[in-house]
Formats: C-alpha cells, sequence, structure tokens
C-alpha cells in the first residue's frame, strides 16, 4: 500500500503563478515517489492542479466532499475514490483516518482551518501524524509570527509550536515529516494545571 498525503490548499488558484508552480512540483513528487493524495475533492483552485497532475500520471487520489459542496457542482468527477461525507467536521475526520500525513500549501480560511485542526490533534496526541507547511513565496511568513507571538505571550507551548513543519520546497518538507516525533502529553499538561492555581 503507497502511503497517503492529504493536502490543504486553496479552492481559489492565487495571485501569482508561482503558487500554482507549487502545487505542480507538490504532485510531481507524489508521482515520483508514488505518494497517493487524499484532499478536498474539487476540481477548482491549487486542489485541481495537484488532482489532475496525479491522475494525469495514473496516480490515486482519493476525494472527501460533503454533500453540500458536491451540490455547488465543485466536485471533481474524474478521481480514483470519492468520498461523500454529511458535514464539514466528518470530511476532516474522515482526512485524519484515511492519510499518513499532511501539507498545507496556501490557502484560505478552508485550508486555516483544516490544518488548526491537525494541530490540535497532534498537540492533544489524539493522532500522531505529521504536519508540514510548505512556504511557497514566505505566503505564511505572517501565520508562523503569529504562532511564535501566542509562544511569547504564553498561549502555545515551545514545544507544540515546533510540532509544526516548514520547508520552502517539498523534498526537505518530506524529510522533516518523515523525521517527526510528537511531544509528550505529561508535562505540560501538568505545567499548566500548576499556572492555573
Ligand atoms: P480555502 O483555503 O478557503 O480556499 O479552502 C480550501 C480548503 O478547504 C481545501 O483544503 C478544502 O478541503 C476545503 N474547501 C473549501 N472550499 C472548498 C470548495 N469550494 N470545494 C472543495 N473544498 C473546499
Amino acid at each position: 500500500m503507497s502511503v497517503k498525503i492529504c493536502v490543504f490548499c486553496g479552492s481559489s488558484m492565487g495571485r501569482d503563478k508561482v503558487y500554482q508552480e507549487a502545487a505542480r512540483e507538490v504532485a510531481g513528487f507524489f508521482v515520483k515517489n508514488n505518494i497517493s493524495l487524499v484532499y478536498g475533492g474539487a476540481k477548482v483552485g491549487l486542489m485541481k492542479i495537484l488532482a489532475d497532475t496525479l491522475l494525469e500520471n495514473h496516480k490515486e487520489v482519493i476525494g472527501i466532499m460533503p454533500g453540500m459542496l458536491v451540490d455547488k457542482e465543485v466536485a471533481h468527477e474524474g478521481l480514483s475514490e470519492f468520498i461523500e461525507v454529511k458535514t464539514m467536521a466528518e470530511r476532516k475526520a474522515k482526512m485524519i483516518e484515511l492519510s499518513d500525513g499532511f501539507i498545507a500549501l496556501p490557502g484560505g480560511f478552508g485550508t486555516l482551518d483544516e490544518l488548526s485542526e491537525i494541530l490540535i490533534y497532534n498537540q492533544l496526541r489524539i493522532n500522531d501524524k505529521p504536519l508540514g507547511i510548505l512556504n511557497v513565496n514566505g505566503y505564511f511568513d505572517q501565520l508562523l509570527a503569529f504562532f511564535d507571538h501566542a509562544v511569547v505571550e504564553g498561549y502555545v507551548r515551545a514545544e507544540h509550536r515546533n510540532n509544526i513543519l516548514v520547508s520552502d520546497n517539498i523534498p526537505e518538507l518530506m524529510e522533516k515529516m518523515q523525521a517527526y516525533r510528537p511531544v509528550s502529553m505529561g508535562k505540560w499538561l501538568k505545567d499548566i494545571k500548576v499556572e492555573s492555581r
């Protein structure tokens, strides 16, 4: 069975062609390394580029989408497998269940929602699958700076901030994901109980 990586990314193409190029590079890396794609199942935006590039190369693409989006006619009809679910929450749960790891490419609120879900799942050790952010063209710089700010202000633990793997190129990002080791639960939970006394 091939490794399955779930990619979160824009339902839009983005302003600069560099983002579309990055989506093609990710898809090319998946093809070369026989990695299957799990994603939101759409035929729009960066999602379409990813899915189409893998399909052209006869690789497995699994799309997961809630019925209300299928009704809006954004579903990709040519996938290896299409899973229709009832809700956005169910979609994320299915993405997490099927995938061995997660990569966020540039995107909007949908992408942010999905990557946040993985961050909190990793923090609570509900799953130990790695999350990588592909920081194309510095797109995520301000978000990463916000995470650093949250550490300084005492709302995010440094070790959880360090759970987020970042690179501007896909081979290095995948290497970091392979080396991912989760943070143990015990210490930080004890710390927050102590500081709340
Ligand atoms: P966004 O980043 O806001 O463009 O949303 C993209 C992410 O949210 C994708 O990873 C999808 O799983 C989900 N999503 C949001 N909008 C759509 C859509 N129109 N079709 C399919 N999935 C979507």
